[in-house]
């Protein structure tokens, strides 16, 4: 198994899984999705809010804002020394105090770790108009996607066979497939048929059914093409690294049920 990157910066990237079985792509896509602990806050504690949304409403949005944080630092609450209940190897509080009129962004929050914030400064929280108030303290911990959507630490994360396109010498050159290729992966080449970007193959088999002589087979291989997007919380290598992690640990556990259960 390995992995080739084909595009790559700190928040996007495509690559190929080769020789992997699918089972395990899958674990891998889902590991990265639900199993990397990221930040964001949990709950709210609102002191003052004078303006026209709802507590609950306020709490909710600013549990979506994604964060930037040392995910080294910290602990999942539920393995933390002080037994989830709350310390500062768990949980960061940023707060918020405001006086309208204003547009409240996520940059007016003040963390009290300064590695812990908003990834953008930019996303707006709530317009207060003249004379409204919030006061408010956002208490951050670190989660995992199973437990929420808050704590996926990517907005896309996808993977599509890699297929094996073949074409055989009964080929008449007739070009019928290149015309009925949605994804321009064929081509007609000094009289013969090229497979010029096999990786926008979207193996709707379309080729094959229009060719009349048989000539063009489509075999699904073992090699995945990834598209993943950072939310901005981690960085992609970091979303990787830390959801193979989680596979392995998962594949450990199993390990030591399946010998308990053997003596
Ligand atoms: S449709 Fe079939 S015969 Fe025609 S060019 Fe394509 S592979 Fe060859
Ligand atoms: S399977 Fe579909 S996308 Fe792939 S080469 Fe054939 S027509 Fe194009
Ligand atoms: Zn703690």
């Amino acid at each position: 198994m390995k992995i080739e990157f084909i595009k790559e910066d700190e928040l996007k990237a495509s690559f190929i899984l080769r020789n992997a079985p699918i089972a395990f792509a899958n674990s891998f896509r889902r590991a990265m999705k639900s199993l990397v602990p990221t930040m964001a806050v949990d709950y709210v504690d609102v002191y003052l809010n004078t303006s026209y949304l709802y507590d609950e409403i306020l709490a909710h949005r600013i549990g979506l804002i994604p964060l930037k944080t040392n995910i080294d630092k910290f602990n999942l609450p539920s393995e933390c020394q002080c037994g989830g209940e709350g310390c500062p190897n768990c949980q960061v509080s940023l707060r918020l105090n405001v006086e309208g009129p204003k547009l409240v962004y996520s940059g007016d929050f003040i963390s009290d770790d300064p590695e812990t914030k908003p990834v953008y400064d930019n996303i707006p929280v709530i317009e207060l108009f003249k004379g409204q108030q919030l006061m408010i303290e956002a208490v951050a911990r670190l989660g995992i996607g199973k437990e929420h959507a808050k704590y996926q630490p990517v907005s896309v994360c996808a993977y599509k066979i890699i297929p094996k396109i073949e074409i055989d010498e009964s080929c008449s050159a007739c070009g019928e497939c290149v015309k009925v290729c949605p994804r321009g992966v064929l081509e007609l080449k000094d009289g013969k048929i090229v497979v010029k970007d096999v990786l926008a193959c979207s193996i709707c088999m379309d080729c094959v059914n229009a060719c009349r002589e048989d000539s063009i087979k489509i075999e699904e291989t073992s090699d995945f093409l990834f598209t993943v997007e950072s939310t901005g919380s981690l960085p992609i290598r970091t979303i990787m690294k830390k959801g193979l992690e989680a596979l392995k640990k998962k594949a450990g556990e199993m390990n030591e049920i399946l010998s308990l259960a053997e003596s």
